[in-house]
């Protein structure tokens, strides 16, 4: 069987390529670096800040409550739909969603183990682990492209809260009329083209990563 890779378009005997399955173990080990270690130490209160008030009392930075939610373990509204159902892609009608990056990570997990019939993890670190040891399997699936879409939609909400990002333009924008400079959007604001202001998530950034990596 010959097909293509959904992801990236490039030949692939399976619905996910080695390539792709290789940049989502990429996503998944710096996910965990920005939940276990980055965004942890932006709680905290800035350094040399002494005085009358208690520690961690009014001088946390900016988007400190972003932090701490996306950090939440706990499932909160707006993470299931009316079924109790986790919600996996941003509501259409909402232009900033914060999704918990533990309890979204141990949502894919789940579904993962619930299609193979297996005992889900419960944790964020066996979740993490349980989604890259069943890769290959999950590059079998139709839906490969829709767990690295949100993979990927984590990885860049972790990223932006944590501030890492790069200054360099991402790529170049891949509407053919356009020849402008793609930028990561920063704080809750997603990838746009500088020219055309075309805005990149999900897959759609996803591809614009591949493209430039081919391109070098
Ligand atoms: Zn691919
Ligand atoms: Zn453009």
């Amino acid at each position: 069987m010959t097909g293509v890779c959904l992801v990236c378009d490039h030949e692939s005997p399976r619905h996910g390529c080695d390539d792709c399955r290789n940049r989502l173990i990429t996503l998944l080990r710096e996910l965990e670096h920005y939940t276990v270690e980055l965004l942890p130490l932006m709680l905290q209160p800035a350094r040399g800040q002494t005085g009358r008030m208690s520690p961690g009392y009014g001088s946390r930075s900016p988007g400190s409550d972003d932090v701490l939610s996306a950090l939440d373990p706990r499932s909160r509204p707006g993470d299931v739909d009316e079924d109790g159902e986790a919600i996996l892609r941003r509501p259409d009608d909402m232009a900033s969603w914060q999704r918990s990056l533990p309890s979204s990570t141990i949502g894919i997990a789940g579904w993962i183990a619930e299609e193979r019939g297996e005992l889900a993890p419960k944790s964020f670190g066996g979740s993490l682990d349980y989604i890259r040891g069943h890769l290959w399997w999950c590059a079998g699936r139709e839906d490969f492209a829709e767990l690295y879409g949100d993979v990927a939609e984590l990885h860049s909400q972790a990223r932006s809260l944590s501030n890492d990002r790069p200054q360099d333009p991402l790529a170049d924008c891949m509407d053919v009329t356009c020849d402008g400079k793609v930028f990561e959007g920063g704080y809750k604001k997603p990838a746009r083209c500088g020219t055309c202001r075309r805005v990149y998530e999900g897959l759609d950034l996803v591809r614009l990563g591949v493209a430039e990596e081919t391109a070098a």
